[in-house]
């Protein structure tokens, strides 16, 4: 077998402070790398002590976004799919926790033969191996994004891990990008250098220099202030680049074209390559400025207060309205305010409800109101995930009159639980048994990750995807009990997708068929699944469901206007 490349690397760190669009600049930095015929990854080094951010509250740090081998994740990882459109795995990202955890599992193990275990150079050893297993996957480069700001105590083992690396692998196959702020002082009408020569002095101080500056701010550096900046930081005056503010994050990857970054990166890193085609991300920008109508899509959920706990779903939602050059408004309810009461007030002049997915009690009458509303309104609809959860009580109890429809989430030991765990369940009766042992701890109890599903032929889920298996991403501990299969499809709930068969292990028990998607048959379009389709969105090839339900709310709102 021929040995894999060795992979060269592009360490992104950022300065003066958090939210510059890193992850953003080196998504689109990686899209341009690979439109000159590269094969690029990229990988997130997040300083934080959890284990991963699937435990995380997303109000504080955002989405968890979930890779195919079901990986629980930093949302630059969304950007990182959405730009490049590669699949990232559990190795493109690392937290401190983990990295700590495994020197930690490696001392107990006694792999130190008795050595004091340190942060150099055991984890910085542990941070290079992370780093350096991208490699194994022969690609051409690889970006590297340390989250957190220069000058944090917490993200030093990973600046001086990458410090370490460029030495190991020598000036040719590693480059050290730093993105900074340049604030623009309306009062004496410049661009402010300072905090930007500040951080790149502090980078220095930890002996990091960095090859290239990329300047985030609200306007194009002028001729001086890069000079200014090339002289203070010591970097030459054409590695000194402007990332000027965008209001469309896909207008990024032309920007930077613009700017020269990637023949700069290329040519310092000699990758070789094509001259990029950036015809496609014009083209998208092109048709996202020929949207001329709006779609006003009620999202009923309960992480409103940061948005960012939605940012697939939202972009997922846009890359849906493209193909019908709509624009998706994105209007968010609080579940915990709607009630059957004000529900018809509320989403009214939605032409869709979409319920997305959460974890607890909290606001989940709201979301069944609104389901309520959506499902006897023919309002189109999608659920997604605890959305499909929610839809499949409401249906139990409105529709197949089981009034004490729920989840075992919500009601431990309720008399109907039509959505339960599989965590240590066992039918008798059936055979039937559970997919994970009950002895996982929080943080790996989920399913999780990339499952097949099988869809059923004549279905609205079939006609949306055009082909028969599929396979969609998960994170959830809870399924539909298909113990209420039998009653609920008797009263028209209709199973468009299940997951094939599972033969594995042992035949004479098999795993149940999980329901992965429902929908009803006399509704114009209501779909609820029980995966997260907005993570496999892609601005160039929007998400078959998103596609579908956009598709489904602009002709239903033109049949009752
Ligand atoms: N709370 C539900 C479960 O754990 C739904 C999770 C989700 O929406 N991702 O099954």
């Amino acid at each position: 077998m021929a040995r894999p490349k060795r992979a060269k690397y592009i360490i992104v760190t950022g300065g003066v402070l958090s939210s510059l669009g890193k992850g953003l600049t080196a998504a689109a930095l990686g899209a341009l790398l690979k439109a000159r015929g590269l094969k690029v990854s990229m990988q997130k080094l997040d300083p934080y002590l959890n284990l991963d951010p699937g435990t995380m509250n997303p109000h504080q740090h955002g989405e968890v976004y979930v890779t195919n081998d079901g990986a629980e994740t930093d949302l630059d990882l969304g950007h990182y799919e959405r730009f490049l459109d590669v699949p990232m795995t559990r190795k493109s990202s690392f937290t401190a926790g983990r990295i700590y955890s495994q020197v930690l599992a490696k001392e107990r193990r006694g792999e130190y033969l008795g050595g004091t275990v340190q942060v150099i150079p055991h984890v910085t050893d542990e941070v290079k191996a992370a780093i350096l297993s991208m490699s194994e996957d022969d690609l051409d480069v690889v970006l590297v994004e340390v989250g957190g700001t220069v000058g944090d105590i917490e993200s030093l083992p990973f600046l001086e891990a990458v410090r370490q690396l460029k030495f190991d692998l020598g000036r040719s196959h590693c480059l050290f990008i730093h993105l900074s702020y340049l604030p623009f002082l309306s009062t004496s009408g410049e661009l402010k250098s300072k905090p930007t020569q500040h951080s790149v002095k502090e980078l220095r101080s930890i002996g990091i220099h960095p090859d290239i500056i990329i300047c985030r701010g609200p306007m194009t550096l002028t001729p001086e202030s890069r000079a200014k900046i090339a002289l203070f930081c010591d970097v030459p005056a054409d590695a000194v680049f402007s990332a000027v503010d965008v209001g469309n994050i896909y207008e990024l990857p032309e920007k930077l074209y613009e700017e020269g970054l990637e023949r700069k990166v290329s040519k310092l890193l000699n990758l070789g390559g094509q001259e990029p085609d950036i015809a496609p991300w014009q083209a998208l920008v092109a048709k996202q400025a020929k949207r001329s109508k709006k779609v006003p899509i009620a999202i009923v959920g309960k992480y409103g207060e940061l948005m960012d706990s939605y940012k697939s779903l939202k972009e997922a939602l846009g890359h849906g309205g493209l193909p019908y050059e709509a624009e998706v408004e994105f209007n968010y309810f609080n579940a915990e305010e709607v009630r059957p009461d004000n529900v018809a007030k509320l989403l009214k002049s939605a032409y869709g409800v979409l319920v997305p997915g959460g974890f607890g009690i909290r606001g989940i009458d709201g979301m069944i109101a609104a389901i309520h509303y959506a499902r006897t309104q023919e309002k189109p609809f999608l659920g997604i995930c605890l959305g499909l959860q929610c839809a499949v009580i409401e249906f139990a109890r409105a529709v197949a009159g089981l009034p004490y429809a729920n989840s075992e989430e919500f009601k431990e030991k309720g008399r109907d639980n039509v959505i339960f765990r599989m965590t240590g369940w066992y039918d008798p009766n059936t055979g039937l048994r559970a997919i994970r042992d009950p002895s996982d701890d929080l943080g790996g109890s989920m399913r999780l990750g990339s499952y097949p599903c099988r869809l059923t032929p004549g279905t609205k889920a079939r006609a949306a995807y055009g082909v028969d298996l599929i396979h969609e991403r998960h994170r959830h501990r809870y399924e539909f009990n298909p113990r209420y299969l039998k009653t609920l499809t008797s009263c028209g709930l209709v199973v468009s997708g299940q997951g094939p068969e599972d033969p594995l292990e042992n035949p004479a028990m098999p795993r149940p068929k999980l329901v992965e998607i429902i929908e009803l048959a006399d509704h114009p379009w209501f779909v609820g699944c029980q995966f997260h389709p907005e993570f496999k969105s892609r601005p160039m090839n929007p998400h078959p469901l998103f596609k579908a339900f956009v598709g489904a709310a602009i002709k239903q709102n033109a049949k009752k206007s």
